[in-house]
């Protein structure tokens, strides 16, 4: 397929998976089921119909509004759904037709998901943290399978081995740091560790650091502003997963880049 077709397609099956992040982001942390009961509006109660569901339109053809009651619907909706699709966009734009796309679509939709719960209540919820193992396992196992292409059996050694090794070094730092780091980032961080020690150890080494660098600059940020005190948590998740795409966005050139001053 073509990049053009690709990428379109991807950008419209991520406005969909957006739309059902929406609820997952809503349900998931007041536990509960994602699948049932349909969408409702929360003021009258009328179920959500099938032609007002439509990703990002329906929000601006209703102006924002129930169609039943007129009662505004939060304009974090369409943004999560069209934000999702620039995200899937672009993620199929930089991977191209290839193996690794399932696993990176997959993250991708998670990182969104992850993000939001933890911005809105400080946790990282385990029923979307530990499915993530042995999906991002399968996921990779195909990408190093590569059906029609070579494979490649040592990245997924990598991954496990890389995967062991951020768990590790989160559970140190949360032991160490007992008020810093919870144990819902230390579960998130075995997952980003397989997905980046996949690609390379240079793009575990980047993704990994520059969580730290991100979310440090933003702890700084936060106090120079005075909105916060040296105490006062921040949620690490945003950081750990917005540092991963950092890696798989840069950690190969970045390495080769390091590895070339060496030489
Ligand atoms: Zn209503």
């Amino acid at each position: 397929m073509p990049a053009a077709p690709l990428v379109l397609t991807t950008a419209v099956l991520g406005l969909a998976i957006g739309s059902f992040l929406n609820v997952v982001v809503w349900r998931v942390p007041r536990g509960g089921s994602v699948a049932r009961p349909p969408s409702a509006c929360p003021r009258c109660s009328h179920r959500i119909r099938a032609r007002d569901n439509v990703p990002v339109l329906s929000w601006l053809l209703l102006r924002g509004r129930c169609r039943d009651c007129d009662a505004p619907i939060a304009r974090r909706y369409p943004l999560v759904e069209a934000g999702t699709g620039l995200l899937f966009a672009v993620v199929a734009a930089s991977a191209g037709v290839a193996w690794t796309l399932p696993v990176l679509l997959y993250l991708a939709a998670l990182s969104v998901a992850l993000t939001l719960i933890d911005l809105d209540v400080h946790r990282l919820p385990d029923v979307l943290v530990l499915p993530a193992y042995p999906v991002c396992a399968a996921l990779l196992a195909l990408a190093s399978w590569n059906p029609g292409g070579e494979a490649d059996w040592a990245a997924l050694g990598r991954a496990a081995v890389g995967g062991a090794a951020l768990l590790a070094f989160y559970l140190a730092a949360a032991l160490a740091y007992p008020g810093g780091m919870g144990l819902g980032d230390v579960k998130l961080a075995g997952v980003l560790g397989l997905c980046l020690a996949w690609f390379g150890w240079d793009v575990l080494l980047v993704g990994g650091f520059a969580a730290f660098l991100l979310g440090g600059l933003y702890a700084v940020g936060l106090v120079l502003a005075g909105r916060a005190g040296r105490r006062s948590g921040i949620p690490f998740g945003p950081w750990m997963l917005a540092g991963a795409w950092l890696g798989i966005a840069v950690g190969g050139r970045l390495g080769a880049w390091y590895l070339g001053l060496l030489a």
